[in-house]
C-alpha cells in the first residue's frame, strides 16, 4: 500500500495512519478517525438521559467527535452545544446545553460518595418515569469534569413545561418563587 492510499484520521492533532478495518466514524465532524480516538472520546463524552411521561428512556452519548445511541447508532448532535471551560492548564469541566426550546430548571455537582440535592431529584424522576407518574419529559445531562469523582449534572424540561415540573417538584411553593432555584 502506497503513501497515498493511507487513511488518517481526521481528528484533531491526532493524524494517526488507520489500518485496514479500523476505520471509526466521526458523525459531529463528518470524518474518518481511528480507534483510539474513538474510544477516548467516548469515554470522556457527556451522557444525555430522556425520560418521557410514558416510561421510555432514551440514552446519548455526546463527545466531541461521536453521538451515539445506546445501541451505537449515530445521533444528531445539532441539538446540544458542547464545550471544555478550563479553570487552569489541567482543570476545568464539560458544560452541555440544549441549544433551543428546552430550559435548564436544575444543576448540581455530583460527588462520589456524597448525597446531593441532585441525585435525590434524579432518583425521584428515574422513579417516576417507572411508575409512570412523571409529568413531562425531562432531560438529565451528566458533564465530565477534571475531578474524576465529580460530574456536573443538569436538569431540563421543554420550554412550555417549567412551571409544570417546578410544581411537581416543589409543590405550590413554587408559584411564591422562580422556576428554578
Ligand atoms: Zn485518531
Amino acid at each position: 500500500m502506497s503513501d497515498s492510499e493511507q487513511i488518517k484520521c481526521g481528528a484533531p492533532r491526532c493524524e494517526e495512519v488507520i489500518e485496514d478495518g479500523y476505520e471509526q466514524y466521526s458523525n459531529i465532524l463528518d470524518v474518518v478517525i481511528c480507534d483510539g480516538c474513538y474510544t477516548s472520546d467516548t469515554e470522556h463524552a457527556s451522557a444525555i438521559t430522556k425520560f418521557s411521561p410514558d416510561g421510555s428512556v432514551e440514552r446519548i452519548i455526546l463527545g466531541d467527535l461521536v453521538a451515539i445511541g445506546e445501541y451505537g447508532d449515530p445521533v444528531d448532535a445539532s441539538s446540544w452545544k458542547r464545550e471544555w471551560r478550563a479553570s487552569s492548564a489541567w482543570r476545568g469541566h464539560y458544560d452541555t446545553i440544549f441549544v433551543s426550546g428546552w430550559t435548564e430548571v436544575e444543576e448540581d455537582l455530583l460527588l462520589w460518595g456524597e448525597r446531593t440535592e441532585g441525585q435525590d431529584l434524579g432518583v425521584k424522576i428515574q422513579t417516576a418515569c417507572e411508575e409512570g407518574t412523571l409529568p413531562c419529559e425531562v432531560s438529565v445531562i451528566a458533564d465530565p469534569t477534571s475531578n474524576l469523582f465529580a460530574q456536573g449534572i443538569s436538569f431540563w424540561v421543554r420550554d412550555a413545561d417549567a412551571m409544570t415540573f417546578a410544581v411537581w417538584v416543589k409543590g405550590d411553593a413554587a408559584y411564591a418563587g422562580a422556576t428554578s432555584r
